[in-house]
């Protein structure tokens, strides 16, 4: 008999069978997550020409992977990717932050839907690589352009110097391009190098300036203004817009005095509000009719073909610095040069010239 109290001498009693209780810690817990399978190249080719966003999500994480593995494959699926692409307009977005320019890339963005685009934004953070914080923000931005479907948002890649950062955004362009994203934003905040690497990307370059400090000309570096193609003061509403339209024609008589730019474009100064969506046609007007233009011109061809000579030239100088800095015989002996060169004991540049003759010994050592 399975319970003895259930004899009937025990009458009264009843003991039921009872009732396993609950596992304290979650059963599910250690057991092993399902690796995702690993994909083949053409997989990933496959799953970003049909515009399958988890795919391409991969394959930006791959882009952007440190490891070696990754790298080559990486570079496969970029090369597959690249006769698929060209087709988009590439427009990079500076300014400082506080600027708006989530603000107004979300209502940007949205303007390029409308119009039945497809927009991929992704950004450049140097900041994100100094100090693991980011100035473009962890915080949620693009509210709105993050729910619809035909957006693509991705963070900028945070592992990296400047010029490695600004690689990967540039293949990851290739990759967006090819999954049929027409419209690049890539963003960055203009406080540093990173607008000439945004620059060195893109066919078009709209900076976001405030009115109502009174400087406005001062705290922007006279080589972003000269980069831009475009000036738009942002946050002209409310009693802001007489002080945005009196900052545009400044910056008007400020561009006036620069020399003209490669493309023949005159840089145009518009005022907007990105937060109450006030101009956002009028500034994307310009934008199509610089692209009429630039297209007209042939300068669209020559800039684009301009920028991937010098990414060619970008990737072997990072490629050759990489491997220098990672010969250990190279990093002994320029540790023992700094201490030298700090102690007077020799000249900064017989010591380069030592460190680097080790390395081209090294280089035909092993040839
Ligand atoms: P970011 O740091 O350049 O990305 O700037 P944000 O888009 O985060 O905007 C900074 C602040 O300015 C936020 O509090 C926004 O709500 C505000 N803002 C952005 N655009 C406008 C605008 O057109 N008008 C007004 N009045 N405020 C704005």
């Amino acid at each position: 008999m399975e319970h003895p109290e259930n004899d009937l001498q025990y009458k009264g009693l009843q003991v039921n069978a009872g009732v396993q209780s609950q596992p304290i810690t979650n059963p599910y817990k250690n057991r092993r997550r399902t690796a995702t399978p690993a994909l083949t190249v053409n997989d990933y080719v496959e799953g970003i020409r049909k515009g399958d966003v988890s795919i391409l999500g991969r394959a930006v994480t791959l882009v952007e992977s440190m490891a070696e593995q990754h790298q080559a494959l990486a570079q496969e699926v970029i090369e597959k990717c690249l006769p698929f692409s060209g087709n988009s307009r590439r427009i990079g977005i500076t300014g400082v932050p506080g600027a708006g320019k989530s603000t107004s890339i979300d209502v940007f963005g949205l303007h390029v839907i409308r119009n039945g685009g497809k927009l991929a934004v992704l950004a450049i953070d140097p900041s994100s690589e100094r100090s693991k914080g980011s100035i473009l923000g962890d915080k949620t931005r693009m509210e709105k352009l993050s729910l619809e479907k035909d957006a693509f948002i991705r963070p900028s890649p945070s592992a990296g110097s400047l010029g490695g950062v600004a690689r990967k955004t540039r293949e990851t362009i290739v990759l967006c391009e090819a999954a049929g994203y027409d419209n690049i934003f890539v963003e960055t905040v203009g406080v540093g190098q990173s607008e000439t690497a945004v620059h060195s990307m893109v066919d078009f370059f709209l900076l976001i300036q405030l009115a109502g400090t009174g400087d406005e000309l001062q705290g922007i570096k006279r080589g972003i203004m000269e980069m831009a193609d475009g000036i738009v003061i942002n946050k002209a509403d409310g009693d802001n817009i007489e002080r945005a339209k009196l900052a545009a024609s400044q910056f008007r008589n400020a561009l006036f005095l620069f020399p003209p730019s490669p493309s023949k474009w005159k840089p145009e100064v518009i005022t907007y509000s990105g937060y109450y969506e006030i101009g956002i046609d009028i500034v994307w007007d310009m934008i199509d009719r610089y692209f009429a233009f630039v297209k007209k011109t042939g300068y669209f061809e020559r800039r684009r073909n301009e920028q991937a000579k010098y990414w060619m030239r970008e990737t072997i100088d990072e490629q050759l610095r990489n491997h220098f800095y990672q010969v250990p015989e190279v990093r002994a002996l320029l540790q023992q040069k700094e201490i030298r060169v700090l102690n007077n004991e020799q000249s900064s540049f017989t010591a380069a010239r030592d460190v680097l003759d080790k390395y081209f010994e090294i280089i035909s050592r092993n040839k």
